[in-house]
């Protein structure tokens, strides 16, 4: 990261404390208070007194010198809690107002980049998670996935958008950063360029694919791209509704069409101004395989040999210890690193079978099944725009299909949110939750929006489709009961839930029903 940003970035943080004091004395509100320490990927969390600290990594890359800089972090300042999120960040919760500044600074010092972690920024650049090590990649776009951060970083503070921008890249295998629905996608393709879809993203209201602006576009002219996309959204986006301020709703003010046609004409300018070139080659895995190791945990990479482990704590909550354990084992481990997955687990990649096999001893306390995998959101209890307290609802769900000793497979890997914010993707859920409430006999009830069928495989990316308000106390019963009837039928959810359509509806209905 360049020096001259890193002096403006510390600057600027002298700025935050005196906000921050002003939180603390009373003399600004939440609202305003988050108006600037979003900026810095800071807010203050439902109890005013604690802060969260969204610590962004381009891609996800969790590498060793980041990895020391949690395990110190986490031992020295004590820190509360620790949550992996859907953007591929890492936030610190609990932290107290003095805190936050000071792990700012000494996070930039330790390449962690907690700039434009919220608020109206460029927001982190996700990557596939395996990029660079998946079998059937069409090739690695890691290095552009950096150069998209190093330039969104560098501009962030001159331009002014009307919401938050969020560029995903693909490895054309795994679309988990949903590159297809974002508000600026690139999809890797076997040809060794990207396909390019804009405007696209979850919410509520309105959830939008993205929409197709260029099929073939060269690696080397991405950062045009990325101007147009900024150019047309400041140009055509909403200023005046926050509601309606993110990019796809010009999908509907311009149409798909005049979207298109407006991006190509500032992508046409930018090309015309140049100076964004980029001369970029993946980086080449050095690293000898070693042995070979069957374990569900344990992914052979393409580099024969080489192992990446899975890691899923439950609900994304990383234990606070998990840090230090890792960087004691990896710190001998050479040439490896960890990779935040959007799904809210962690891959240890470039492992031999050997290392392997420690990295799953070390780990052993996460998922142990697809259930397990579920994502969740921070939820009410933390979150001051939460109305669900989405953790407390997996928890739950987690021990009731435990107790019922469902096998692994009859239930997929659900996605709760605690608000319409959507942060868990919970459009994109084979089966979404929504957190809000229910009328029972007039009185709101703890709630949550089903929703059944959404995807985020590549070639087949859809929404769910709404099927029910279930009472929060009665989703432990209802999933029970829906992998009973899949366990049952001796087949996995996929299998069951599209041919048993008619059973799968009525048991929802039967839930839904319930006052
Ligand atoms: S989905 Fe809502 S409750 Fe959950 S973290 Fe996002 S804003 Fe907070």
């Amino acid at each position: 990261m360049n020096e001259q940003w890193k002096d403006t970035f510390h600057s600027e943080i002298e700025g935050l404390k005196e906000t921050i004091g002003a939180f603390e004395r009373g003399e600004l509100d939440r609202k305003a208070y988050k108006g600037v320490s979003g900026g810095f990927g800071t807010y203050a969390q439902r109890d005013p007194a604690k802060h969260m600290l969204r610590l962004r990594m381009a891609g996800g890359r969790l590498t060793l010198e980041r990895l020391k800089f949690l395990a110190d972090t986490v031992e020295r300042e004590q820190v509360g809690r620790l949550k992996l999120t859907t953007c591929q960040t890492i936030q610190l919760h609990d932290l107290s107002a003095g805190q936050v500044p000071v792990l700012i600074e000494e996070a930039m010092d330790n390449s962690i980049y907690s700039k434009g972690g919220g608020g109206d920024n460029p927001r982190n650049v996700m990557c596939s998670p395996l990029a660079g090590v998946q079998p059937g990649e069409a090739f690695d776009p890691t290095p552009w996935a950096e150069a998209a951060t190093e330039y969104l970083l560098g501009i962030c503070r001159d331009i002014h958008m009307p919401r938050k921008l969020k560029v995903a890249f693909s490895n054309g295998v795994d679309d988990s950063v949903h590159s297809a629905f974002r508000d600026m996608g690139f999809q890797a393709k076997e040809d060794g360029t990207f396909h390019v879809r804009i405007a696209g993203g979850l919410g509520a209201a309105n959830p939008r694919m993205g929409i197709s602006v260029e099929e073939s576009a060269a690696p080397n002219e991405i950062l045009y791209h990325i101007k147009a996309m900024i150019d047309t959204f400041c140009a055509h986006g909403n200023y005046q509704s926050r509601a309606k301020a993110r990019t796809r709703y010009m999908q509907d003010t311009l149409g798909p069409d005049g979207l298109k046609e407006a991006y190509l004409a500032y992508l046409a300018a930018a090309k015309a101004a140049g100076g964004l070139d980029l001369d970029l080659v993946p980086t080449p895995i050095e690293k000898q395989g070693q042995g070979v190791l069957t374990h569900p945990r344990a992914i052979p990479q393409k580099q024969p040999g080489l192992y990446a482990v899975r890691y899923h704590p439950i609900g994304g909550c990383l234990p606070r210890e998990k840090p230090a354990q890792l960087y004691h084992l990896l710190k001998d481990m050479p040439q490896t690193e960890i990779r935040v997955a959007p799904d809210e687990t962690l891959y240890v990649i470039d492992l031999t079978a050997d290392e392997a096999e420690k990295v799953l001893e070390v780990t052993s306390d996460g998922a142990r099944t697809e259930f397990e995998h579920s994502v969740a959101c921070i939820g009410a209890s933390v979150c001051q725009q939460g109305i669900r307290d989405s953790q407390s609802a997996l928890r739950a769900v987690v021990d009731a299909v435990r107790e019922a000793d469902l096998p692994d497979g009859a239930l997929p890997r659900i996605c709760i949110s605690g608000c319409p914010s959507s942060c868990s993707a919970h459009q994109a859920g084979t089966i979404g939750f929504q957190g809000g409430v229910k009328l029972v006999d007039k009185v709101p009830m703890p709630a949550f929006q089903m929703l059944l069928d959404g995807s985020d495989a590549v070639g087949q990316a859809r929404f769910g489709s709404p099927a029910a308000t279930i009472l929060e106390r009665d989703l432990p019963a209802l999933l029970v009961e829906l992998g009973s009837a899949a366990a049952k039928a001796g087949q996995d959810w996929h299998t069951w839930s599209a041919a048993h359509t008619q059973e799968r509806d009525a048991i929802i209905a039967r839930y839904a029903s319930l006052q």
